[in-house]
């Protein structure tokens, strides 16, 4: 059964998931998949786990689908583990509850995902959006995280391209920590953060990459990956789950601006999609962390190519090397005509 360890010497809580050691080899290297032996073809839906959510074609055609969702096979965490805490001297562990769903985002088995066009980010996020707001209805669940693997140093382990969804029974300690910082700076100058890093980059306008209707696109100022990208919605907002369908079309537009140039640029790079949004707001025990939180936390999507394994510089002091300024990949990424 998996669980939750904690290590008191960092206050971080890992997931110990001995039963994705028994997951099949080539779930574990990524190889190219057969179209044989690979289950999330269109017309091998009943070889999947049973679905959970699908945008299709034509309802009534199985395999017009876009987009699907099923649970993971392999889980991290699992709805059926109740969520124990247990104590042994210095060490404390909780059981492995929560959810863990894969979203197949592709017909194609190998479609990389800087080559993805607009209307297939759309569904993509359309799936995200829809999910969250499901999971979010979970009284037992405090907090949704998304992303996608693109490439083995990206932590991909499945050759057919898909994306996966992961629901916490606490706040997951990444999203707590731009929640914290969001928050003092709430609290210090009445503003919400990320607004006053895009209203700078606007008017610095040379980490800016591009903008539509609701989207801007930037190098964050301090990039922990080279060709690390950035968008957030324009207009302040703190609820990726209120997307509305014109939004949802600038998004697939933005995120296809952003991955077609950078494929280009890294030659088809091995790269983590990650969203940031509001938690649902649960009784939480400290009485106030919710209060405002509508207005300090603005959601967004950090795209981060994995060009180069972390140094033990990195690991040992926390501090991320970049060689190659924000202003100067910013510029390169402008220039590419696509
Ligand atoms: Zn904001």
């Amino acid at each position: 059964m998996n669980e939750f360890r904690y290590q008191p010497l960092y206050d971080e809580w890992v997931v110990i998931a001995s039963n994705r050691a028994r997951r099949p080899a080539n779930e574990q290297t990524a190889a190219p998949q057969s179209e044989l032996n690979d289950p999330f073809l269109t017309g091998s839906e009943t070889k999947t786990p049973p679905e959970i959510y699908a945008i299709r074609e034509s309802p009534s055609i199985a395999a017009s689908w876009k987009t699907r969702v099923f649970p993971n096979k392999f889980p991290l965490l699992a709805l059926e583990t109740p969520p124990v805490y247990s104590m042994s001297g210095v060490y404390s562990a909780i059981g492995g509850f929560g959810a863990h769903e894969m979203v197949i985002d592709q017909q194609k088995p190998n479609k990389h995902f800087c080559l993805f066009k607009a209307e297939e980010f759309r569904d993509l996020m359309q799936t995200f959006r829809d999910r969250f707001a499901a999971l979010y209805q979970d009284q037992r669940i405090s907090s949704v995280t998304a992303f996608k693997n693109q490439g083995l140093k990206a932590g991909n382990a499945i050759a057919h391209s898909h994306s996966q969804i992961v629901a916490l029974p606490f706040i997951a300690p990444r999203l707590a920590k731009q929640i914290e910082t969001s928050r003092d700076h709430y609290l210090r100058t009445g503003r919400c953060l990320l607004c006053d890093q895009i209203a700078s980059e606007e008017d610095e306008k040379v980490r800016v990459l591009t903008r539509n209707r609701y989207f801007v696109a930037f190098a964050p100022y301090a990039p922990r990956y080279e060709f690390e990208t950035w968008i957030a919605p324009i207009v302040h907002n703190s609820a990726f789950t209120q997307l509305t369908k014109d939004a949802l079309n600038d998004l697939g537009e933005m995120l296809e601006w952003c991955a077609s140039r950078l494929g280009v640029a890294l030659e088809s790079p091995d790269i983590n999609l990650l969203l940031f949004t509001d938690p649902p707001k649960r009784n939480h025990r400290q009485a106030d962390y919710f209060h405002h939180i509508d207005r300090f936390f603005h959601w967004h999507i950090e795209l981060l190519p994995r060009t180069r394994a972390l140094s033990g510089f990195e690991l040992s002091s926390g501090c991320y090397v970049n060689p190659i300024p924000p202003e100067t990949y910013s510029a390169y990424l402008k220039d590419i005509n696509i």
